[in-house]
């Protein structure tokens, strides 16, 4: 597994596992937590959730999961990067504690990695920094971040100081508008771009011009994809994937080096941004 340098010390698997629409239905629940447990024993690290996944679902989905692998000694706990987010109307003084102290009980653990601000709300973003600050002091997270911030938002936030560990927004090989102002301003402060919906929620599995090139390469277009986004320095990528079919081609495309001559060929496909574009949202 390749990893990423964080600002200030540490490092962060630059391949994650997304869980988005996990822990959505009391059905699929087995399904879901072998999908992350069987993750896990393939060898991704990183495990990203929020509070706002199935309404905490998602997160006691992670939180079965990484307590079975533990049990079986697939893993040790220091070697997992688990990463959850505050919804932006709990991310006042005393709601960011609280919806913290909520995840951890759901996941089990006595802290995350990495602890994000889901996106812009209500709250002062000053109010915000100094809850998630006061979680760093008291070990509850080890890192904080941002996610759906811009490169305007991101200069406000530096106002008050340079610790926001990462900033999780979406990019794909068909949604370059990161690439124009905010990746550019991330790699100079060292500020790793967590890439969301790296295959745009599957759809590029079908992007007729990636399937060419990924048949030529030997591939699926999905793993061409997300190879794409890897290849981007200063990049880590979380795809979602509960087919262990898709949780292999995933962690296999993290392996694969794109040759200068392909990575033109997606740029003609799908062209970098010429003008700032406002950050798009799923
Ligand atoms: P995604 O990872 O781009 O795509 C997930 C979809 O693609 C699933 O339907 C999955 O199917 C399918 N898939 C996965 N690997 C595949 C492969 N190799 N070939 C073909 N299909 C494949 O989309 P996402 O879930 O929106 O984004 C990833 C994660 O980013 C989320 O789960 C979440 O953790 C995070 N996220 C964050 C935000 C934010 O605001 N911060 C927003 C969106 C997402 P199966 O599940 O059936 O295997």
């Amino acid at each position: 597994m390749r990893y990423l340098e964080l600002p200030g010390a540490g490092r962060m698997p630059a391949l994650g596992l997304g869980t988005w629409k996990m822990g959505e239905s009391a059905g699929h629940r087995v399904a879901e937590v072998a999908a992350v447990r069987a993750a896990i024993e393939m060898g991704y690290r990183l495990i990203d959730t929020a509070e706002m996944y199935g309404e905490g679902g998602a997160e006691e989905v992670v939180g079965q999961a990484v307590a079975e692998a533990l049990r079986a000694g697939d893993v040790r706990r220091e070697e997992l990067f688990i990463v959850s987010k505050v919804y932006p109307h709990n991310a006042s003084r005393s709601g960011t504690p609280a919806a913290c102290a909520r995840s951890l009980a759901r996941l089990g653990l006595d802290h995350v990695d990495l602890y994000l601000l889901h996106w812009r709300g209500e709250h002062p973003l000053a109010e915000t920094c100094e809850a998630l600050r006061a979680l760093v002091a008291r070990g509850r997270i080890h890192r904080w971040g941002v996610s759906n911030f811009d490169t305007d938002d991101l200069e406000e936030l530096a106002a008050l100081g340079s610790d926001c560990a990462a900033n999780q927004v979406y990019y794909s090989a068909a949604e370059r508008g990161p690439e124009f102002s905010l990746l550019p301003w991330q790699r100079e402060r060292g500020m790793p771009l967590m890439a969301y919906s790296p295959i745009d929620q599957g759809a590029l599995a079908a992007d007729a011009g990636l399937q060419k090139i990924a048949r030529r390469l030997g591939v699926g277009a999905a793993q061409l994809a997300l190879a794409w986004v890897l290849a981007q320095p200063g990049v880590a990528a979380i795809p979602k994937a509960v087919r262990e079919a898709h949780l292999r081609d995933n962690l296999a495309a993290a392996a694969l080096a794109l040759d200068p001559d392909v990575l033109a060929e997606i740029d003609r496909l799908h062209p970098a941004p010429r003008r700032k574009k406002p950050l798009a949202m799923i």
